[in-house]
């Protein structure tokens, strides 16, 4: 790829031929505000506040999906770009409703964060619209639609990231209107990850919490089957009370399954087995894993001496990591004497 030097706030930074301004403005470490603009998505250019002023053009154009061309020097930020950000702002809030003190996303909202950094005020009494053709709430999504700012990065997502096309865009009185297809959801919860404002929240939750009250995000693993998906546990009073995708991480680069994203209250089952149960003529009844442990040896044995090794069989467990998966190959093959060994994804 042809090398690119251009000038962004007077700042060089080298770059490679197609890079955006929005790209080659991060690289330079100067911020450019977005909303409708999402790293994992197609820029789109809807909301219009990443407009910068490149010399030589008479008008701003926008950093998300402009690119750089050789000796380019560009402005993102100037009286004049202030005062047409906080324009997008005030028309934004003035077809929203005033509900920062309730609204679960406060505290990470991108809309709430622009407003105060751009110390936007004098908007009058907002007259909320939704931009939804309907409200809707399903067992995991709290649809708000009058806190939608159209940028469609739910839509989007829906369909570029996770191919399900279950939101879509049509025409409605005073603009777009985005359409809920419920048929068409499989409840992945990628549309409430990406929303940058309170539009979508989060149903499933053991108590309410602000986003300050969460005390730590622990990473890791998800357990439910072999894709490894790399999670975030939002951790609060020592509970999970949510969790998001890792957006940087392979191999799912903030993308979840219903399953990885909302069945984490497992966890919590009064009904969950803790201590192995051995099988007797009264039914269950507890036992310790070394006496679990040895009865199984026993039996293997028993089962080996009279049947033979191949009247054994094993199934591992898709939610093992590969070296479990591995090991217990290794162990029917080696130890017990047989192929007879499968795994249960593999159906
Ligand atoms: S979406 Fe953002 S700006 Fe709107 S009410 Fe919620 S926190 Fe406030
Ligand atoms: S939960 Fe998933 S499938 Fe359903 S609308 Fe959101 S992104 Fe689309
Ligand atoms: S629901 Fe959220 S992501 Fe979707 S268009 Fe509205 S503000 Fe954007």
């Amino acid at each position: 790829m042809k090398p690119v030097r251009v000038k962004i706030d007077g700042r060089e930074v080298l770059v490679t031929e197609g890079t955006t301004i929005l790209q080659a403005a991060e690289k330079a470490g100067v911020p450019i505000p977005t909303l409708c603009f999402h790293k994992r998505l197609e820029p789109a250019g809807i909301c219009g506040i990443c407009a910068v002023e490149v010399e030589g053009n008479p008008e701003p154009v926008l950093a998300c999906n402009t690119s750089v061309s050789e000796g380019m020097s560009i402005v993102t930020s100037s009286d004049k770009l202030t005062a047409m950000r906080r324009e997008i702002l005030k028309n934004l809030l003035a077809h929203h409703p005033m509900d920062c003190p309730i609204c679960d996303k406060a505290g990470e909202c991108e809309l709430q964060d622009l407003v105060y950094k751009y110390n936007v005020t004098g908007v009058g009494t907002p007259k909320p619209i939704s931009k939804f053709t309907e409200t809707y709430t399903t067992t995991f999504i709290r649809a708000w639609p009058e806190r939608c700012i159209s940028c469609l990065r739910c839509v989007r997502a829906c369909s570029e990231l996770q191919g399900n096309y279950a939101l879509s865009v049509v025409d409605g009185p005073e603009g777009v209107l985005i359409s809920y297809d419920p048929s068409k959801c499989v409840s992945c919860g990628e549309c409430i990850q990406i929303c940058p404002t309170g539009a979508l929240t989060e149903k499933k939750a053991w108590e309410r919490w602000r986003i300050w009250q969460i005390e730590r995000k622990v990473r890791t693993t998800c357990p439910y089957c072999g894709v490894g998906c790399q999670l975030l546990l939002h951790v609060r009073k020592g509970k999970i009370v949510k969790v998001t995708g890792v957006e940087d991480a392979e191999p799912n680069r903030g993308r979840l399954c219903v399953k990885g994203r909302y069945g984490f209250d497992f966890i919590y089952s009064e009904e969950r087995l803790k201590t192995p149960l051995i099988r007797t003529s009264a039914g269950f009844r507890e036992a310790s894993w070394n006496e679990a442990l040895d009865l199984i040896a026993r039996r293997f044995k028993e089962i080996i001496k009279l049947h033979g090794p191949d009247a054994i069989a094993g199934v591992s467990c898709a939610r093992s990591i590969n070296e479990d998966s591995y090991n217990m190959q290794k162990f029917f093959r080696a130890v017990i004497g047989t192929n007879n060994i499968d795994h249960c994804a593999r159906t």
